[in-house]
């Protein structure tokens, strides 16, 4: 078994937000693998390489002479760094990144290169890893799964706030499109689809807070420890 909690869930459906909670109250590293496919796909980008169009012998050449790595930062958080360098928020999530990352990651070619440092977490203790195929492909034999949604309106709400927009409802409504449709296409790829594991346990965040999630998942990884 892997000594891994792995939170899978779709789009802004707060696994992040709940995945550093349980992080800080277990005091236990958190390792955001949406992360690194915003980072390929931005270095990507900012390399000239337009991800929808490029020829996949480019993207691999790049690919080649890039060194990714997910280290702890001088905080003591794990931080993606690029060739040496710490990725920005800011720049891994600007529309730009998120309007490509779900056709970049649907690549098998790219999703078996960042696997393989996926894994490299086993072995270091308890992590939290938080993803759409964790508990399905990168963790099967996870220690603690759990899938994590919410409507698709609580989650374009949840996105505004947490991007500090006031939220009205032809807002609300394109966020929610944005959001359907990379969950389309992360479900309907041929490699490692978003998909409940059939051993993860449902939560439906829709009516809880992100304390009651944290409590809920912190609370079950603890009774089965102890
Ligand atoms: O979690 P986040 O929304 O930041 O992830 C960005 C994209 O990365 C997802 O829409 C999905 O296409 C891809 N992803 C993935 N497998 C993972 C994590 C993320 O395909 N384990």
């Amino acid at each position: 078994m892997a000594q891994v909690i792995a939170i899978d869930g779709p789009a802004a459906s707060g696994k992040s937000t709940v995945a550093g909670g349980i992080s800080r109250k277990l005091g236990i590293p958190y390792i955001n693998t949406g992360n690194m496919y915003r980072s390929v796909t931005w270095h990507f980008l900012r390399n000239g390489i337009d991800p929808l169009h490029a020829d996949m012998h480019d993207m691999l050449d790049l690919l080649q002479q890039l060194k990714l790595e997910y280290l702890r930062n001088p905080n003591g958080d794990f931080q993606i760094y690029l060739n040496g360098d710490a990725v920005c928020e800011a720049d891994i999530r600007s529309p730009e990144v998120t309007a490509c990352v779900s056709q970049v990651s649907a690549m098998p070619e790219i999703r078996q290169w960042l696997l393989d440092k996926q894994r490299h977490f086993a072995g270091m203790g308890l992590v939290v890893m938080e993803g759409r195929d964790i508990g399905t492909v990168v963790f099967p034999d996870a220690d603690y799964k759990f899938f994590v949604t919410a409507t698709p309106y609580a989650r374009a709400l949840r996105r505004l706030n947490q991007d500090g927009e006031t939220p009205d409802n032809s807002t609300v409504q394109s966020v929610a499109d944005q959001i359907a449709e990379r969950d389309r296409l992360d479900s309907t790829r041929a490699v490692a689809p978003l998909r409940q594991a059939d051993d993860a346990k449902y939560i439906d965040t829709t009516d809880m807070s992100i304390t009651e999630v944290v409590e809920l998942i912190a609370g079950q990884v603890n009774n089965a420890r102890n």
